[in-house]
């Protein structure tokens, strides 16, 4: 079910993640970023911070606010980490995405969640702001693919328990008050047999009940040199999309949230999820050049042809946590400044 958004603006503007984190928080300009302080002050801290970023999301006039991610270290591990049947000191070299190899965490015995794991710091997000709030969490088979299996040992077995968790975790989010929930799903573009098979599936087993809007984020991944690496051998199209598209399109799912700006991607993609809103990423987060506002408007024209206006919601490309602030900033200001040339262009 899919209810108005408290926003009727058309072409409301958002970002499809992370936000810099300033540095008395954590290490700047960098993922998986350790904490600076500890205790009651980092609680502290990551409150302070997600005030400053939503202060600066206002600023920048971005109409669906976040938290920015300040109140994690990592996009998929943070929220594995407040599970039980996975053990991070038992870590195993497994291959992400095929691409890279990192030492993650295994998985011991049954998994579940003993508490909420963001409940507390959307309820936060929600006494700060009136404006519509998304707030994010990894999907399904993402999160499988970060980990080492050593119990359910079937990637789809264990997808179908962590799609449950996310239900437990995204109900209680959308009790919390929060307009939008995003899965973030990378791994949608490299799994294609798997996605069909059961990764849409169990995507909507994580959205099952909700009354709020869901989304589902699938980019191609930054902030690792593999990822980087990998892109170059795509070649001058990037097709990817046109593997989950169509069953998504038959999906429950709400948003989908894409990579437009300086990517490879045929924007004639779109078409294949014709009817539901998208998210088109016209910020690229993989430069510090900051686009000028006419660039952004003309990524959003030309998505206009394959996305009705009202369905259209401009964004980033991906998560900025990797820039500075400053790039951060003038990439917002440019976003907001690009999809109002096009407002006034639709409205005129
Ligand atoms: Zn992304």
């Amino acid at each position: 079910m899919t209810i108005l958004l408290p926003t009727q603006k058309l072409l409301p503007t958002s970002t499809a993640g992370s936000l810099p984190k300033p540095s008395w928080l954590a290490e700047p300009e960098k993922i998986w970023s350790p904490w600076a302080l500890e205790g009651e002050q980092l609680l502290e801290a990551k409150q302070d911070a997600l005030r400053l970023t939503l202060q600066e999301q206002r600023h920048a006039g971005i109409d669906i606010v976040s938290d920015g991610e300040q109140t994690r270290q990592h996009f998929v591990t943070t929220f594995i980490e407040h599970l039980d049947g996975v053990d991070f000191e038992n870590r195993k070299t497994v291959k992400i995405r095929n691409r890279y190899e990192a030492s993650v965490p295994s998985v011991v015995g049954a998994v579940s969640r003993q508490k909420p794991v963001f409940v507390e710091d959307a309820k936060f997000l929600r006494q700060q702001t009136d404006q519509p709030i998304k707030w994010a969490l990894p999907g399904p088979m993402t999160m499988i693919d970060t980990l080492y299996d050593g119990h359910y040992k079937s990637r789809e077995k264990l997808a179908w328990e962590f799609a449950k968790i996310l239900n437990q975790e995204a109900r209680e989010l959308e009790a919390a008050g929060v307009d939008i929930i995003q899965f973030d799903e990378p791994a949608f573009n490299v799994f294609f047999d798997d996605v069909n098979n059961w990764g849409i599936a169990t995507l909507e087993r994580a959205i099952e009940g909700l009354k709020c809007e869901t989304a589902v984020h699938i980019c191609y991944g930054y902030g690792i040199k593999a990822n980087t690496d990998w892109k170059k051998t795509l070649g001058s199209e990037w097709r990817q999309y046109e593997q989950a598209f169509p069953k998504l399109q038959q999906s429950n799912i709400d948003i989908v949230s894409l990579e437009c700006q300086n990517s490879h991607v045929p924007m004639d993609l779109i078409e294949l999820i014709r009817g539901k809103k998208v998210m088109i990423g016209a910020i690229d987060v993989a430069t510090n050049n900051i686009e000028t506002p006419e660039e952004v408007a003309d990524t959003l024209r030309k998505a206009l042809q394959f996305v009705d206006a009202d369905k259209l919601y401009p964004s980033t490309n991906c998560g900025m946590a990797p820039l500075s602030r400053q790039v951060a900033q003038g990439k917002l200001k440019a976003l907001s400044a690009g999809a109002a040339i096009v407002r006034q262009e639709l409205t005129a």
